[in-house]
């Protein structure tokens, strides 16, 4: 897109001017050492960017989903990686749709100043995987406070976050209407909770992705920190599943852009039986087709933004920009790891660190598969198959 015809081209080249101290070689040697990118992530909450979607009277720019998720682009498509920050984007919305106003007055404004990070979210067990409504850790509530029992296991990010939404289920499911009742959302201040009845365990993985293991064995959680009501946190993660979903899609997007440039740049220069390697249509259709498919891609992951702020419906349209993003993205890294032959393998070039990168969100925060069967049930009406 021209500037001019860009709405966000301010916004863009704030994040990227900020990206620029942060070229993709920081990235790569983060990676090597399987560390966290601090001083970027230092950067970009003094910038304020980790801010945006906090509203202005809490101290924050009081922007939409739609500039959170081009902030989150911009960090990929200059070559970075925002899994590092994502989750303060998408756990803000859960906090700002449903905390009460006690529990923003108390945690948004030392957010908006840096001072405390929202970067974790709780939801997956290791029994029940995708079947969320199966969880199996506890919050049963004793006087002023929650007691917590269970597992957690791929939760993101918990050693560089303060504060962590938990998904728990307060009324056994054998005593609720629908599985999806009885589950309750908590915001858990870690630095209490680590060493008091939460241990966290890291798991070593393909991508540089600070996650964890995390065993819950009489966790105290004060009453005051359960968000909204009890018993409907299901329907609240929702909503911060829907944003994670649009800004993933957006950090895909940004990631598919990064792999396209790379590629299209090498197919221009590299010389391989005396033309250009891009001069071949073998070379050439697989860039343009992956190419096309990321436009498409973004015109869902803006509306699902555009729904997600207006405060519409939007289940449909962020699960399909996530899958079309993570698909176009994953084409995209496909053709620039094998254009750049042996060369995509070496760490120097970042391809392959993007592909590893980029590959994740196939599965991750939801597979495709999973995709395929909510718009068959939801979207499509057919007979729900799990
Ligand atoms: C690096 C990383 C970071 C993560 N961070 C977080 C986090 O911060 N917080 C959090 O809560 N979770 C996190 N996750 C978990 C992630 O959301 C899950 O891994 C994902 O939702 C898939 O769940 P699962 O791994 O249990 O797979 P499973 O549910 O066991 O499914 C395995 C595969 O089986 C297939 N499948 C399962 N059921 C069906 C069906 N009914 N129909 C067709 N196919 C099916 C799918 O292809 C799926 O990929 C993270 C995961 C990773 C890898």
């Amino acid at each position: 897109m021209n500037r001019e015809d860009d709405p966000h081209a301010e916004l863009r080249e704030g994040v990227r001017a900020l990206c620029a101290a942060f070229p993709p070689e920081y990235f790569r040697e983060v990676d090597a050492r399987r560390g966290y990118p601090d001083a970027f992530v230092d950067a970009l909450t003094r910038a304020g960017w980790l801010a945006a979607l906090i509203p202005a009277e809490y101290g924050g720019s009081g922007l939409g989903v739609t500039e959170a998720s081009i902030i989150m682009e911009e960090i990929n498509r200059a070559g970075g990686n925002a899994g590092a920050c994502h989750g303060q984007m998408y756990n803000m919305g859960t906090l700002l749709r449903h905390g009460s106003s006690e529990q923003k007055a108390r945690y948004l404004p030392a957010i908006a100043r840096g001072e405390l990070r929202l970067q974790s979210m709780g939801v997956t067990e290791p029994t029940a995987g995708t079947d969320t409504t199966a969880i199996r850790t506890t919050a049963e509530r004793r006087g002023d406070r929650y007691v917590v029992n269970g597992q957690k296991v791929w939760i993101s990010r918990v050693q560089h976050s303060d504060l962590m939404i938990l998904l728990a289920r307060t009324t056994p499911a054998a005593e609720v209407r629908k599985r999806s009742e009885g589950l309750s959302i908590f915001l858990v201040d870690l630095r209490q909770a680590i060493g008091h009845g939460m241990e966290v365990r890291p798991i070593a993985n393909m991508v540089n992705h600070e996650t964890n293991e995390l065993f819950f064995d009489g966790l105290e959680i004060p009453a005051e920190n359960l968000i909204g009501e009890e018993g409907k946190g299901f329907r609240y993660i929702l909503d911060g599943l829907n944003a994670e979903r649009a800004i993933i899609a957006a950090e895909c997007i940004g990631d598919g852009y990064w792999f396209i440039d790379k590629v299209t740049r090498y197919a221009g220069e590299r010389v391989v039986f005396g033309r250009p390697i891009g001069q071949n249509q073998g070379v050439q259709f697989p860039i343009a087709e992956a190419h096309i498919e990321l436009e498409a891609a973004n015109l869902m992951r803006f509306e699902a933004c555009r729904r997600f702020d207006a405060g519409l419906p939007c289940g449909a349209q962020a699960n399909m920009a996530k899958y079309l993003a993570a698909k176009a993205s994953w084409e995209a890294a496909n053709a620039c790891l094998q254009f750049h032959g042996g060369f995509g393998f070496a760490a120097d070039y970042d391809v392959e660190r993007k592909f590893r990168e980029t590959r994740l969100y196939q599965v991750a925060p939801i597979s495709t598969n999973l995709i395929l069967a909510y718009v068959a049930e939801h979207v499509l009406g057919l007979p729900r198959s799990y």
